[in-house]
């Protein structure tokens, strides 16, 4: 099912309360970094308007560490990874945006050895520009890893980092250029439809038609779904927490992760160190604390020592909580279910990794409403990969490239 004529002016549809004006020919959900992503697709050749309940970017977005970690993430589709990094290193230098390319390395604890020595092998059979390296090659190109805990680390060279809030804003400001309409403080309270395809969605201040209808409302992607269909997407929580060393990080410190910690690191601009992680499902989303936990902030303060080599000692200045949607097998939902009704489109369910997702979204949402050819596979983003449509499963914590 594709997403219909879009060029296409459907019969006057009288709704109640519905708005004056030019229809949209697209309406999206959601004004994080997906919506935005998906309105900068679109916005060259459709009428797009993006309702967004709250400010652009405030959600999941707004609480992100940044992280692009692709090539780890998809080593069984290099070419949904590579699509979205090559993005990147050309959406640099747009506006304010900036992405800075840092290798990441995997430390890899003893009794973890023989499989990462297995992965790094298979992985350079397909192509994956990815080593394992002995302590001594960690300590020499990254002197403030200590590798002592560790049997070596795996190295991934095509990673690395942005600001999320940038990115999304830039994505917003390219897709305005091109006429795309962004109204905030708008909350949609129902997809609109006639039994066959949508119709419109409808607002706190009144109904409003359109033929194409993106959901991208990340973790509360049920709240507005489930009188039409269920997916399985729960929500989750997960932390950060910006530790400040007596002496900042050099510029050549890489990104990484601890399989079996939950967590992941990097440096900040400024030279403190991130770590983030400590991801559980989460039943209450809305009261949620925005802070990062105690127990967190333990385990890290029991781990970095593990793997910094870092004089003195290291201060916690900053840290927060955030929710995001969680799916069965951690990627997401960009589907147009062949039995939801036409014209409804669904990219949520980022679990972790909807910032640097971003670009392969918006453009399956494209292709998902235009019939175009997706330049990368589908398969892994469609909802009938689950037997079950559930959000009740079991939730798997991921961290970065790792688990
Ligand atoms: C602490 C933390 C660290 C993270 N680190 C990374 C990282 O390093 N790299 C990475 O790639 N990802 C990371 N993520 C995940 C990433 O932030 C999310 O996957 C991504 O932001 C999801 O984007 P989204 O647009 O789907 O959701 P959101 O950013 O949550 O946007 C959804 C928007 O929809 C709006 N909305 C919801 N319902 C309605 C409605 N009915 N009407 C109108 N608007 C509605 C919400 O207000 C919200 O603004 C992290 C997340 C957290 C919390």
């Amino acid at each position: 099912m594709t997403g219909g004529d879009l060029g296409k002016t459907n019969e006057p549809l009288e709704l109640p309360g519905s708005r004056s004006g030019d229809d949209p020919s697209v309406v999206i959900v959601g004004g994080g970094v997906i919506g935005c992503a998906a309105a900068r697709e679109l916005a060259p050749d459709h009428r797009v308007l993006l309702l967004e309940r709250d400010q652009i970017a405030s959600g999941a977005t707004a609480r992100a560490a940044g992280e692009v970690t692709m090539e780890p993430s998809y080593t069984d589709y290099p070419e949904i990874a590579d699509y979205a990094t090559d993005f990147f290193r050309r959406y640099d230098g747009t506006g304010t945006f900036e992405y800075t390319q840092t290798p990441s390395a995997e430390l890899v604890t003893p009794d973890r050895e023989d499989e990462a020595r297995a992965r790094v092998d298979r992985l350079r059979k397909d192509g994956v520009e990815v080593a394992f390296l002995e302590p001594s090659e960690v300590e020499d190109r990254w002197p403030q890893i200590d590798p002592s805990s560790f049997a070596g680390a795996v190295r991934f060279t095509d990673t690395g980092h942005l600001d999320p809030y940038t990115l999304a804003t830039t994505l917003q400001s390219d897709a305005e250029a091109h006429g795309a309409r962004f109204e905030t403080g708008v909350t949609v309270t129902e997809i609109l439809e006639d039994g066959e395809r949508v119709t419109g969605v409808d607002t706190e201040d009144g109904a409003i038609r359109s033929d194409n209808v993106l959901v991208a409302t990340g973790w509360r992607v049920n709240e507005l779904l489930t009188p039409i269909l269920e997916v399985p997407i729960r929500p989750y929580r997960t932390q950060c927490l910006v530790l400040r060393p007596d002496s900042s990080l050099s510029d050549a410190f890489p990104m990484g992760w601890i399989p079996g910690e939950h967590v992941y690191f990097r440096r900040e601009g400024n030279g403190d160190l991130l770590v983030g992680g400590w991801s559980f499902a989460e039943d209450d989303p809305t009261a949620a604390s925005e802070r990062a936990d105690e127990a967190f902030q333990d385990h890290v303060a029991g781990l970095v020592p593990r793997f910094l080599r870092a004089d003195g000692r290291l201060r916690v200045v900053d840290g927060w909580a955030g929710i995001d949607g969680a799916t069965p097998d951690t990627r997401p939902i960009i589907d147009s279910p062949a039995d939801a009704p036409d014209g409804l489109v669904i990219a949520a369910g980022f679990h972790g990794r909807g910032v640097m997702s971003a670009p392969v979204a918006g453009r399956l949402v494209r292709c998902l409403m235009t019939g175009e050819d997706p330049p990368v596979p589908t398969r892994p983003f469609s909802l009938s990969r689950f037997d079950s449509r559930s959000p009740d499963f079991e939730f798997l914590s991921i961290s970065a490239g790792g688990d």
